[in-house]
């Protein structure tokens, strides 16, 4: 068992303790021996029964919001929360690794405003609603852990491109890439499910093309079961790769979703 990933995947949040069935001992559903804290980014677990010895820690980065909460004396943090972007995410200024990770990608990093984070060596996407960078989410250029880091709170989706058909995409890659064509905008959930602003957010859009990747086929029908009271039109994209590798019969299919072809 790989406790340290069980212990990533708990995402426990600064001030947290959970109980749980210990990963290592627990048989009984009931029987929570399993404890993990975060305190102030130093987390820590163990397991109470004397017959397991399971226990350990591992530093984890207080987030930004973590920073903010704590200044703000444990208020919570709403939406509409002002965010600062981190002083150490910066523009790219021609970084190669980034530079080169944007044309691998066939993206173009300045039409995306994309920024660098020098600490962690990220490529660092801005979430904009309204004009304002709300949020922003970074791509480790390396092996840096996790692979993608959100920076603040905010829950609204990562968006690029403009017109009237969103296209409901599950990374920034893939929202930067189809948000490239005229009359589709890109929407990155950044997450594994379709929250409430999301569908708030979607609403605007006259269609919805759900174009996850083509193992995701249940959460693809999810989704689209879930938007239909939301948007007018919910449509799925079937497709035979993730859109951000661009095969020509998958932007083949998804140009068929345009709502002014013909014009
Ligand atoms: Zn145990």
């Amino acid at each position: 068992m790989n406790i340290i990933g069980f212990i990533y995947d708990l995402d426990i949040a600064n001030g947290e303790t959970k109980r749980l069935v210990c990963p290592n001992c627990g048989r009984n559903k009931n029987e929570k021996t399993f404890t993990v804290t975060n305190n102030m980014g130093s987390i820590l677990w163990n397991c109470y029964k004397v017959s397991c010895n399971i226990s350990g820690s591992l530093r984890s980065s207080l987030t930004v919001a973590d920073i903010k909460k704590l200044q703000m004396g444990g208020g919570t943090l709403e939406d509409d929360e002002p965010f600062d972007m981190p002083p150490y995410v910066i523009a790219h200024r021609g970084e190669r690794s980034l530079i080169s990770w944007c044309a691998k990608w066939r993206i173009n990093e300045d039409e995306l405003g994309l920024l660098y984070d020098v600490k962690e060596h990220r490529v660092v996407f801005p979430v904009i609603h309204d004009n304002v960078i709300v949020d922003a989410t970074g791509r480790s250029l390396g092996n840096r852990f996790p692979k993608w880091k959100r920076y603040g709170k905010n829950s609204l989706p990562y968006v690029h491109g403009s017109g009237s058909v969103a296209v409901v995409v599950e990374d920034c890659v893939s929202a930067a890439v189809v948000g490239g064509y005229d009359s589709f905008v890109g929407v990155a959930l950044l997450g594994t499910s379709l929250q409430e602003s999301h569908k708030r957010y979607l609403a605007q859009f006259s269609t919805a093309v759900i174009a996850l990747d083509p193992d995701a086929l249940p959460k693809t029908l999810q989704f689209a079961k879930e938007l239909r009271g939301y948007v007018k039109d919910v449509k799925v994209l079937r497709l035979n790769d993730d859109i951000k590798y661009q095969r020509q019969d998958d932007i083949e299919k998804l140009l068929s979703f345009r709502t002014d072809k013909g014009e």
